[in-house]
This record gives C-alpha cells, sequence and structure tokens, in this order.
C-alpha cells in the first residue's frame, strides 16, 4: 500500500434522479483521474435528499455505471440521506453562533414581496425583515408558525475564486440574500448539505459541472461562515451533442450503460470521455494509466466541448482490436443470450471474436457475426440464385467429400479448397464464395480456411450436406 496523499481529495457527488448519464460520467472519470494523478483520495456521495426525485434504482444505475467504467471511489458511498443529524447539529451551532437565524416571514408574504420587487423591475430577493444586527429590534414572531433558518450573507464584499477551468470568478455579496438553509420542517437544503459534506470529508478539489457555478459563491461564504477551509472549485463546461445542442435523450445514448447495451467497451468510453474538453496535445489513443498521468486541470477547455459518435465509433473500433479474444467471446456470450441463443460453448466464442475483431466497430456487430455460427442461417433465395449455380454445387460436393476425411486445421483445409480447385478448374472465388453463402449465409466472411476451422467438421458437412 502506497500512503495517501491527505493533500487532494476529491469527490463525485451525484444526485440519484436519473441514470448515470455521460456528461455526470466525464465529471466523474474528471474527479477520479485528479485523485489518482496526485496519489488522493476519491470520495463517492450520493445526494439522495430530494426524496420525490431520488428512488434506489437510480442509486443502483449510478454504482452500476461506475463499476462498468472501472471509477473506484476509495471513501463512501456516502449517502446524504444518512446524515441528516449531523446537518440539524451545524445548523444548531450556526443559530447559536449568530450566522444563522430563524425567520417566519410565510410563504404568502414572501409571494407578495417577490411581486412588489418585479413590478419595480428588482431582483427578487428576501427583504431582511428577520435578520438579526447590532441595534435592530426585530419583530415578535407569530406563534405558531415553523421558522425557516437562513444563512446571514455578508452584505458587503465580493466573493472570489480562482476556478480552476475557468479563471477568476467573482460575485459581489449584494447580489446574494440570505438563503434557506433549513426549510420550516427541519430538513436541511441542497446547499447546506454540500457544504458540510465537503467540509467533513475533507475535500481539497470539487471538480463539477458548471451547472453549479451559481451555488458556489454561496457555498464559499457558508464554509467561511464554518470556519471551515475552502477547497479550490473548477467548473466544468457542458457538453453539446453531435448537431451542437446541449446534450440530452434526443442524441440516443445518453445512460452510461446505454453505451454497454449499445455495443461499446468501457475502455473506448473512458478514452473518448478523456479527451471530451481536455487535451494532453495531440495525443487521442491512451489507456487510464497513461491518462492519470497526463491528466490536469489546466487543460480542460472552458468552452463546452462537442460530442463526436464517429470517434467514440473509431476508439471502440480500436479497443476491440486490442481486446483479449476469451473477453470478447464472454461479450459475443452474453450479447447472444439476449437474443435468445443460450448455447454458445461450442464453437468457442474466442476463437469467433479472433476471426471478426479486425472488422467491426461495436461489440453488438461482434455478436451478430458470431450469431451464424450457432444458428445455421438462412440464406435469401436471391443469394442462392445467384450463388449456388449447378458448377458451384458441384464443386461443394467435392469440396464436402474431401472434408469429411480432411483434418481440420486451417492449413490442411486451404490445401483441401485447393485440391476441390484443381479438380473443378474453378478460381477460389467461385468456391469460396458460394461456400460463405451455404455455411454463413452471406457472401462475405473472414478467410474461409479459418472460417472452416472454427465452424468445426459436424458442422460443416451439415449446413453442406442441407444445401446440396
Ligand atoms: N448533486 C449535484 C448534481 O448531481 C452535484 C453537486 C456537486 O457536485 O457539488 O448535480
Amino acid at each position: 500500500m502506497t500512503a495517501k496523499n491527505h493533500s487532494v481529495k476529491t469527490r463525485f457527488a451525484p444526485s440519484p434522479t436519473g441514470y448515470l448519464h455521460i456528461g455526470g460520467a466525464r465529471t466523474a472519470l474528471f474527479a477520479w483521474a485528479y485523485a489518482r494523478r496526485h496519489g488522493g483520495t476519491f470520495v463517492l456521495r450520493i445526494e439522495d435528499t430530494d426524496v420525490a426525485r431520488s428512488t434506489p434504482e437510480a442509486v443502483q444505475a449510478i454504482l452500476d455505471g461506475m463499476q462498468w467504467l472501472g471509477l473506484a471511489h476509495d471513501e463512501g458511498p456516502y449517502y446524504q440521506m444518512q446524515r441528516m443529524m449531523r446537518y440539524k447539529e451545524v445548523i444548531g451551532q450556526m443559530l447559536a453562533a449568530g450566522t444563522a437565524y430563524h425567520c417566519y416571514t410565510s410563504k404568502e408574504e414572501l409571494d407578495a414581496l417577490r411581486a412588489e420587487q418585479e413590478a419595480k423591475k428588482e431582483k427578487p430577493r428576501y427583504d431582511g425583515t428577520w435578520r438579526p444586527e447590532s441595534g435592530k429590534t426585530l419583530p415578535t414572531p407569530p406563534s405558531g408558525i415553523h421558522p425557516v433558518v437562513r444563512f446571514k450573507n455578508p452584505t458587503a464584499g465580493v466573493v472570489a475564486w480562482d476556478d480552476q477551468v475557468k479563471g477568476r470568478i467573482e460575485i459581489a455579496n449584494a447580489e446574494l440574500d440570505d438563503f434557506i438553509i433549513a426549510r420550516a420542517d427541519g430538513t436541511p437544503t441542497y446547499n447546506f448539505c454540500v457544504v458540510v459534506d465537503d467540509w467533513d470529508m475533507g475535500i481539497t478539489h470539487v471538480i463539477r459541472g458548471d451547472d453549479h457555478v451559481n451555488n458556489t459563491p454561496r457555498q464559499i461564504n457558508l464554509l467561511e461562515a464554518l470556519g471551515a477551509p475552502v477547497p479550490r472549485y473548477g467548473h466544468l463546461s457542458m457538453i453539446l451533442g453531435d448537431d451542437g445542442t446541449k446534450l440530452s435523450k434526443r442524441h440516443g445514448a445518453v445512460s452510461v450503460m446505454q453505451y454497454d447495451e449499445d455495443g461499446y467497451l468501457p475502455e473506448a468510453v473512458l478514452n473518448y470521455l478523456g479527451r471530451l474538453g481536455w487535451s494532453h496535445g495531440d495525443e487521442e489513443i491512451f489507456s487510464m494509466t497513461q491518462f492519470v498521468e497526463w491528466f490536469d486541470l489546466d487543460h480542460i477547455t472552458s468552452s463546452a466541448a462537442q460530442f463526436n459518435t464517429e470517434k467514440l465509433n473509431w476508439l471502440n473500433a480500436h479497443y476491440i482490436k486490442l481486446a483479449d479474444d476469451a473477453r470478447l467471446g464472454q461479450e459475443i456470450h452474453r450479447r447472444l443470450a439476449r437474443q435468445g441463443v443460450e448455447n454458445t460453448a461450442s464453437p468457442d466464442p474466442g476463437e469467433i471474436a479472433a476471426l471478426y475483431k479486425d472488422r467491426v466497430s461495436n461489440l453488438n456487430e461482434l455478436a451478430d457475426s458470431a450469431h451464424a455460427f450457432y444458428v445455421a442461417p438462412h440464406a435469401s433465395a436471391e443469394l442462392k440464385a445467384q450463388h449456388l449455380t449447378e458448377a458451384a454445387k458441384s464443386a461443394l460436393k467435392d469440396l464436402r467429400s474431401r472434408l469429411a476425411s480432411a483434418d481440420f486445421s486451417p492449413e490442411v483445409l486451404g490445401k483441401t479448397l485447393k485440391e476441390t480447385l484443381a479438380a473443378t478448374g474453378l478460381k477460389m472465388p467461385q468456391v469460396a464464395i458460394p461456400l460463405r453463402v451455404v455455411l454463413l449465409g452471406q457472401p462475405q466472411s473472414p478467410a474461409i480456411d479459418r472460417v472452416l476451422a472454427v465452424l468445426g467438421r459436424t458442422e460443416v458437412l451439415r449446413r453442406l450436406d442441407q444445401a446440396l
């Protein structure tokens, strides 16, 4: 075990209100890689306080997606719903310290206030009625009303941070009002939980989507009021679809597990996501080991990254070629089983993978190619009419009698085919193409001697006998 570098601790903090989508996966990858790069700790935190929208299925989908990608966490998963006592404790401390206060303004009063401010073209904000100030006399709390708790946000100065991606950001405190940190029923609000967690968990670098930029000044003010260290922040720009609009369900596969379903290898998706908004020179293909070695926050672009399905397909083809045959064989087995083809013991799917892995860019395509090895295909009438001529059939009969006793190694099979060519006076394609149509239901395939060897004598003879 190498000692952990306590100076870097990152987290991925998804809300389980849907699947782990591709944007979330990129955020997770960057936070994970930053921790790994610095020998630090990567925390997984499930932000499940929105009880109306959080579901156990979504939690599971996030855990599955992280596991499929291989983004292992060192700590957690922490669940915010299990930390309620702690949030309430901190709220109590803030009330006692005077950095937060009870507010009894009712919803109706807030609505009226907002309408008034909007009519005056002012930004809607809480008017500070219940905010304690020295020398100010507060109204008498109305009876029977449960107050909310508001944070006493500083009124002067600016909140500023050097965003690791976007550069310096400054917000005037006058722009921020005293936001609610606990609702009337006592439940803490989103920004508050994030702050207590980042503090308690010792997070040093918050890497997240830039939809949270507006929360950051509030979170920094809260951390400072608590006397907690302020982490560094890096906000990642959004991902656009192939067509340049915000990535959404319309663009097809947005859930990470959908990519598995659609035939992508996790290393292709990871490599692809690694390049989505980050670069290391012109490097396009890198392993995760290499990525972790290179990864930094300085080379993240602050502009939106555009999704490019063609590039992902290209990477997928690359990683399929590199993948181990036995592993690809398991993918074939799993994918064919989904189509109801359960028995893929023989021929060995790993051998079929070896035949096809250079020719496909997708695991489903690979499984589709393997299908004909397990379920005898029916060539279309047109294909048969075109290729199974009388001359072809008599050549295949000649071949069949030789194959009945030939050794089924590619070398011997190659020689056997040549013997048929010599006996019939035909050229290789005139025999090989009809043979493919009979064996696999289509005129193209990898080298026919290898196809014969993988399919095996019994099945080859059976298919030939059926066709002739
Ligand atoms: N739970 C938030 C989300 O899923 C992320 C919060 C954060 O990273 O600070 O968008």
